[in-house]
Formats: C-alpha cells, sequence, structure tokens
C-alpha cells in the first residue's frame, strides 16, 4: 500500500487554501459576533444595566431557538442590534432574556 492511501501525502497548495478559507470564514463570524456585543455595549444606563441583570439578560443567547431578533419585544434598528420594549433600549439580536416571548 502507498504512503498516499494512508492520508499520509505531503501537504498541497489547495490544502492551505482550503484551511485560508475556513480561517477566514471564522474571523467573520467572529467579528459579526463582535458587532452583536457592542449593541449594549455601548449602553452606560444604569438602570437598563440593573434590568437586564434582573431579567437575566444572556449575550449571546445560550438557548439555541430563542433570541431578541426573534422575540416579540425586539424592533430592529440596525443589523445584529435592535431594541428592547421591555428594556426600552439596546439588545444584540442574538442575545436572550427571560421575558422571551415568541414573534406572533
Ligand atoms: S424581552 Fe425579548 S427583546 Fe427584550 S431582552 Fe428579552 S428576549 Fe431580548
Amino acid at each position: 500500500m502507498k504512503k498516499q492511501d494512508l492520508g499520509e501525502r505531503p501537504p498541497r497548495r489547495r490544502d492551505f487554501l482550503g484551511l485560508a478559507i475556513v480561517t477566514t470564514a471564522l474571523a467573520g463570524a467572529s467579528v459579526a459576533h463582535a458587532e452583536a456585543a457592542r449593541c449594549e455595549a455601548a449602553d452606560t444606563d444604569p438602570g437598563r444595566s440593573s434590568m437586564r441583570k434582573a431579567l437575566e439578560y444572556i449575550s449571546p443567547s445560550n438557548l439555541p431557538s430563542k433570541a431578541c431578533s426573534g422575540c416579540a419585544f425586539y424592533a430592529t434598528t440596525a443589523p445584529n442590534c435592535g431594541k428592547c420594549q421591555l428594556l426600552n433600549g439596546p439588545v444584540s439580536g442574538d442575545a436572550v432574556c427571560s421575558s422571551w416571548a415568541p414573534k406572533k
């Protein structure tokens, strides 16, 4: 059996190209998440900060099927950012809190 048959061949240029594509995609996802995190990070209102804690606001959501972008209290204001009617302030589209309610 040849060495190549065992998957032990030397790396080829297309291997590096594939790695570069995957790395670029992951970097893009990271940037998108960082942008989402900035939605509430720029909000310095102490009342809303307390309310986020009271509502157990988590950014990003730890519940795969629930996110602010799918919540009835969410209004989109920018890509990945929106305004929560309960908090009366900015939230990330991929965040969630204990008051999440599905859009109708
Ligand atoms: S009420 Fe809805 S939009 Fe507001 S923080 Fe909670 S899940 Fe997000």
